[in-house]
Formats: C-alpha cells, sequence, structure tokens
C-alpha cells in the first residue's frame, strides 16, 4: 500500500513540476471544451498559474492567467469580478505605481495593523481550529517534532493578529486536549461562525521527505487529486468513528454549493497571502497548490471552511521554520491578511 502510495506521490510531484507554459497549453485546451468538469479544469489550471505568477511576479504569466479565469470562470458563472478589475488595472499598466504604493506602505504598516479598513467586516465571526491534540500527537516529524505543537502555536498567533483587527475569533481547542473532529464543525455552527479554519502541517515517509515540502490550501469537496486523497486519508485517520456517523460518501451529497465556492475562494487568498508574506522574508517558499479533499474536520460547517497544511513536519528546512516563531509569525500574519481580502471581496 505503502509502495503505492509513493508511486502516487512522485506521479502528483511530477505533475507539479509542470511548467508554466505546459500549463497554460493545456488551461487553453480545455477552455473552450464542452464538458463541465473539463471547463473546471481549465479554470483550476488558470488559478494555479496566477498563484505562481504572483509568487514569481511575472506580470506576462499574471496577466494570461487573469484572462483565462475570467474567460472560463464566466463559463461556469463563477463570480470572477475581483479577477476582471485586476485585469483591468493591469491593462491601465498601473502594475509600476501599484508596486512604488505597496512598497511605500508595508514600510508603514506594523505588523498587526489591517491591510486596509473594509467598513462592515469587524464584526466577522471566524473560528480557528488547531488540528489534532491530547491523544493525537498528528504527524511526527523532523526531529520529533509534533504537528498538534506547531498547528496550536500557529493558530494562536493568527487568533492574536484578527483579534487586534477587531474580528471576534473562537478557538476550537486553545490547549493540548483531544477534540473529536466532529465537535469543531459543530463548535463553529454554535459560534455562528462566518469562516472555519483549520490548521495542520503535512508528512511524508521517509523516503520522500527531503523532497516534499511547501504551503497547501484545502477545501471540502469531492477528492479529485491522488494527492488530496492521501492528505485526508492521513488527517481523517484520528477519528474513525465519524466516517461512520458521517456515513462516508454520503455526505458529499449534502455539500452545500455556495459554501464550496466560497471556502474555494477563501483557499486561494488564504494561500495566495501566505505565500506572499512567507517569501518576502524566506527563500525557496513553495506553492504547493488549492486543492479540493474530503476532510472530515471540514464536513458539517454551516459556513465556508477550510483546510491549511502549513508544510512538511517531515522536511527537514520546513520543519525547522515551522517552529520558528518568525515564521509562524509570518505564516499567520499571511492567513490574517488572506482572511482580511476574502471579506472585502465577497
Ligand atoms: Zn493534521
Amino acid at each position: 500500500m505503502l509502495r503505492v502510495l509513493s508511486v502516487l506521490f512522485l506521479l502528483v510531484l511530477t505533475l507539479s513540476a509542470l511548467s508554466d507554459k505546459e500549463i497554460l497549453k493545456r488551461a487553453n485546451s480545455f477552455i473552450n471544451a464542452s464538458k463541465k468538469s473539463d471547463q473546471f479544469r481549465a479554470y483550476n489550471d488558470f488559478k494555479h498559474l496566477y498563484l505562481r505568477a504572483l509568487i514569481n511576479e511575472d506580470t506576462t504569466l499574471k496577466y494570461s492567467a487573469l484572462v483565462g479565469i475570467v474567460k472560463s470562470g464566466s463559463k461556469l458563472h463563477i463570480d470572477i469580478s475581483h479577477y476582471k478589475k485586476e485585469l483591468a488595472s493591469i491593462a491601465q499598466k498601473n502594475i509600476k505605481k501599484e508596486r512604488v504604493f505597496k512598497a511605500k506602505s508595508s514600510l508603514v504598516s506594523s505588523k498587526y495593523q489591517a491591510v486596509t479598513s473594509p467598513r462592515g467586516v469587524r464584526n466577522k465571526i471566524i473560528v480557528i481550529d488547531a488540528g489534532h491534540g491530547g491523544k493525537d500527537p498528528g504527524a511526527i516529524g523532523y526531529k520529533n517534532y509534533k504537528e498538534k505543537v506547531v498547528v496550536l502555536q500557529i493558530a494562536k498567533r493568527l487568533k492574536k493578529i484578527l483579534h487586534a483587527r477587531g474580528y471576534t475569533v473562537y478557538m476550537t481547542r486553545d490547549s493540548d486536549k483531544f477534540i473529536k473532529l466532529r465537535n469543531r464543525t459543530r463548535f463553529a455552527n454554535k459560534k455562528n461562525a462566518d469562516l472555519f479554519i483549520s490548521i495542520h502541517a503535512n508528512a511524508v515517509d521517509k523516503k520522500s521527505a527531503k523532497k516534499a515540502y511547501g504551503l497547501e490550501c484545502y477545501f471540502l469537496d469531492k477528492s479529485r487529486s491522488s494527492r488530496a486523497k492521501r492528505v485526508s486519508a492521513s488527517e481523517n485517520k484520528a477519528d474513525l468513528k465519524d466516517m461512520n456517523f458521517y456515513g462516508k460518501e454520503s455526505f458529499l451529497n449534502t455539500l452545500n454549493t455556495h459554501n464550496i465556492v466560497a471556502a474555494n475562494k477563501l483557499a486561494i487568498d488564504l494561500q495566495r497571502s501566505a505565500l506572499g508574506t512567507l517569501s518576502k522574508r524566506f527563500k525557496n517558499v513553495k506553492d504547493a497548490g488549492v486543492r479540493s479533499g474530503p476532510f472530515w474536520v471540514l464536513v458539517g460547517a454551516q459556513m465556508p471552511a477550510v483546510l491549511v497544511e502549513v508544510g512538511f513536519i517531515t522536511h527537514p528546512r520546513e520543519a525547522r521554520r515551522l517552529v520558528n516563531s518568525k515564521y509562524q509569525d509570518s505564516m499567520a500574519i499571511g492567513f490574517a491578511n488572506g482572511i482580511e481580502r476574502y471579506f472585502q471581496n465577497n
């Protein structure tokens, strides 16, 4: 089983190594397809390219990606107004001005200060869920660092920042205790949360430990990739009873389409912002993608819910960063900015 999984994993790694040009070519070939699923593939490819363009500050790629997102998104009736605006601003060649403005404003802004202060978002309620806890350590990685410890530290930092920006924030746990998966979203529902964010760290077996690293965001949907299956299988195993409770596959029929689309957007905003903030201060920060997967911890949430894998705790360099307070802070600031951006646009 492990061998099959690692072969699958390598396959996924090879796929993710596709060049921008290759992905662009594939996306453009799918954009005019008659099948909805192919159009979705194109849309996802363009969004992936958009993220890459942001990280590499590649304006040409960003432009192509935005054109693709707008075109494929309109076909699928996805709200792409935010991307449309951005596309328009690129067309007006305002990029240089924007960069100067950003550089200036980042000099002035303190770390707890909001990117902007939009009206009406201050009364939002956010539930932060630090994965695992108590008898369930989650993944154990490099130097025996434990997932449950790292994710709680990041969750606490994120809470502090969001709180300072005026949001109402609750945590499913603020100490080392075990909480059943289903009680985590139940808690968020009870609090009438607008968003649910579950924080985790990824892991692979020893053989791949030095290869696999990067930040990933997941939202709940039918699993499409083998990578999503692998990660969700590992995150789900803590609470097998819950799987029976939800009747395995049947829950997928109860998924709320509006929340899936919203969660997809949230995942993109979180991924974008975290990568942006981290790569300003650290080298080799990797975008491992935004994906959908069948995560039980997200099941039952009555609000947009995402699961972030902050990095691979099995990767020597990334694990050292994950326990580093500066890295944790950058990550938390990135997530907070992503949340803010999400609320501005939705
Ligand atoms: Zn986990």
